[in-house]
């Protein structure tokens, strides 16, 4: 049954963020051979429409204003809402990223629609789009169908590949006028925190740090290796309740929700809270000296030792192997 899928597409200065991707390629799954339109918003950003066709968007919708160049949650409902209205999709799919989690309830309120969120699977079966997500802090998985109307959902970062890119790809491209009004919160500056390098939520390598690290210091030897292997350093909440680290790296279920290709924890126990936010990441190492910490049941390689020493070892050897 083909279907006609709304996915909007995210950017941060004007650039595009990985899970505008994402989410044309999870639309293209459950568009079953019909259209996937995607949403561009903000200023100045109509030029970041080909690279979506590239990735398989068939169509891009475009909705500028100056009220729209950074993200704030009235601006852009309205304008989701005005191109929901104009396109009338069959299914809305959205980023699980701070911005996805903002906006999707306020459109789920404002459409009186049902909100599948953080959904890390889909499948197709019977001619229903069936979504899995994560509870009880991911120690279970349920499934979810919206037998009736349009289908909303958000998915979590880093699950769906992107579709190859595709430089030949051509797509039409057209801008809506809307009308942006009545905005209720005004961005005055916006201030990024002090973590350097790679995004956190979009990295496809972590070197996390616990309150194994010790000290603010402690961190050093883990950013050395974040960066020769091009990833970015996170932390647990041990660490950041100790003043080693600031809270924007923190992972686990009050923190960001990450799913990179390696993980790497150093110096942490691994508590269930820590757990939710990262146990679905594609490999897990642990460095710790405890043999017993918990973090060893969802490692897929675990190093028993102290992370002083390891971490160093394991940067030398990598620096080694690319010269
Ligand atoms: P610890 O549990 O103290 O572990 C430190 C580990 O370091 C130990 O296993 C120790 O063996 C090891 N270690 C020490 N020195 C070395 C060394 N030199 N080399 C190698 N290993 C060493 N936590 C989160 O992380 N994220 C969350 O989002 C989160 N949300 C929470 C929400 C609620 C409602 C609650 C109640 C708690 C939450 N927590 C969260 C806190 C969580 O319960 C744990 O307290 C926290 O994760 C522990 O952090 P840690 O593993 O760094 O510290």
């Amino acid at each position: 049954m083909a279907r006609k899928i709304l996915v909007l597409a995210e950017t941060r200065e004007q650039v595009l963020r990985n899970v505008s991707y994402e989410v044309i390629a999870a639309g293209k799954e459950i568009s079953e051979g019909g259209e996937v339109v995607s949403v561009l918003i903000g200023e100045n950003i109509s030029s970041l429409a080909s690279e979506l066709i590239h990735y398989g968007a068939d169509r891009v919708v475009t909705v500028e204003d100056a009220k729209l160049s950074t993200y704030t949650p009235d601006g852009y409902a309205q304008a989701l809402l005005a191109t929901i209205k104009e396109e009338n999709p069959e299914a809305i799919i959205i980023g699980h990223t701070a911005l996805g989690k903002d906006l999707s309830p306020k459109i789920a309120a404002k459409l009186q629609l049902g909100l599948i969120s953080d959904v890390t699977a889909i499948e197709i079966t019977g001619g229903n789009v069936i979504f899995s997500r994560p509870i009880y802090s991911g120690k279970a998985f349920e499934k979810q169908i919206i037998t009736d109307g349009l289908i909303f959902a958000t998915i979590r970062p880093n699950n769906i590949n992107p579709l190859r890119k595709d430089d030949t790809r051509t797509g039409e491209t057209h801008s809506l006028s809307v009308e942006i009004k009545d905005l209720r919160t005004i961005v005055k500056e916006v201030v990024r925190k002090a973590t350097e390098g790679v995004d956190l939520s979009e990295a496809k390598v972590i070197i996390a740090g616990g309150r194994g690290v010790k000290s603010e210091e402690g961190f050093e030897p883990l950013k050395e290796l974040a960066h020769v292997l091009g990833g970015a350093v996170g932390a647990s909440r041990g660490a950041c309740d100790a003043n080693y680290c600031d809270y924007s790296l923190q992972i686990g279920q009050t923190g960001k929700v990450v799913t990179p290709d390696l993980y790497i924890a150093c110096g942490i126990s691994g508590a269930i809270q820590h757990l939710a936010g990262m146990s679905n990441s594609k490999v897990i190492v642990a460095i710790n000296k405890d043999p017993e910490a918990n973090i060893f049941n969802v490692a897929d390689y675990g190093i028993v030792g102290d992370l002083f020493e390891v971490v160093p070892l394991l940067t030398e050897e990598i620096k080694a192997l690319k010269l």
